[in-house]
C-alpha cells in the first residue's frame, strides 16, 4: 500500500462516486424517493434512479455535500503516478493541467498519428516521430497558417502551421 492509499478513505470514495457517470459527486447531490445518490450533471439527462428506477426528487443529501465538500479527491491520473490530493472545485481545474494526463499527438488533427502520450512526453515523442516537422522556438511565437507542415513548440505549448485547420483548432488543441 502507498502513502496515498493510506490517506484516503476508499470506501469513502466509492460512495461518493455517481452510479450513471462514475465521476466523484460536485454538489448538489440529489436522492431518489428511495435515498440512492445522483450527481447534479446526471440528473438533466437521466429521470430515473438507476438502482431502482423510481423517479428523483428534489431532495438534496445535505450531509454527503458537506462531505464532498470536505474530502480529498485523488487525480483521475493516479494510476499514471499522480499523486496530487484535490478537493472537489479543484478537480476539474487540475485535470487541464495534470502532466501525467494523456494528450493526442498534434498531428491526429491531420490524421498523420494516433497516439496518446504523457503530456510530459509529447516533445520527445515528436521529436521522435516527426522530426521532419518539428520546430522548437525559444521566443514567443504566433503560429502563422502555411501550406507547409510545422509543429513548433514554444514554453511548452504546441502548435501546428497548417491551412488545413483553423486557428481555433489549434488552440483548443495545445493550450
Ligand atoms: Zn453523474
Ligand atoms: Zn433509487
Ligand atoms: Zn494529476
Ligand atoms: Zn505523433
Amino acid at each position: 500500500m502507498d502513502d496515498l492509499s493510506r490517506a484516503l478513505d476508499e470506501n469513502l470514495l466509492s460512495d461518493l462516486e455517481c452510479p450513471v457517470c462514475m465521476q466523484y459527486m460536485v454538489p448538489p447531490i440529489q436522492l431518489c424517493t428511495n435515498g440512492h445518490n445522483i450527481c447534479s450533471r446526471c440528473t438533466e439527462s437521466v429521470r430515473r434512479c438507476p438502482t431502482c428506477r423510481v423517479e428523483f426528487s428534489e431532495i438534496r443529501n445535505v450531509a454527503l455535500e458537506n462531505i464532498a465538500r470536505r474530502q480529498k479527491y485523488p487525480c483521475a491520473n493516479r494510476q499514471s503516478g499522480c499523486l496530487e490530493l484535490l478537493s472537489i472545485e479543484h478537480i476539474a481545474e487540475h485535470n487541464a493541467v495534470c502532466v501525467y494526463g494523456k494528450i493526442k499527438c498534434p498531428l491526429h488533427l491531420l490524421q498523420m498519428c494516433s497516439w496518446n502520450v504523457l503530456k510530459s512526453n509529447l516533445k520527445e515523442h515528436v521529436n521522435a516521430a516527426h522530426s521532419d516537422y518539428f520546430v522548437e522556438v525559444s521566443s514567443f511565437y504566433i503560429p502563422q497558417l502555411s501550406e507547409t507542415l510545422m509543429i513548433v513548440t514554444c514554453f511548452g505549448e504546441f502548435s501546428l502551421t497548417t491551412k488545413r485547420y483553423t486557428m481555433a483548432d489549434c488552440r483548443v488543441l495545445f493550450s
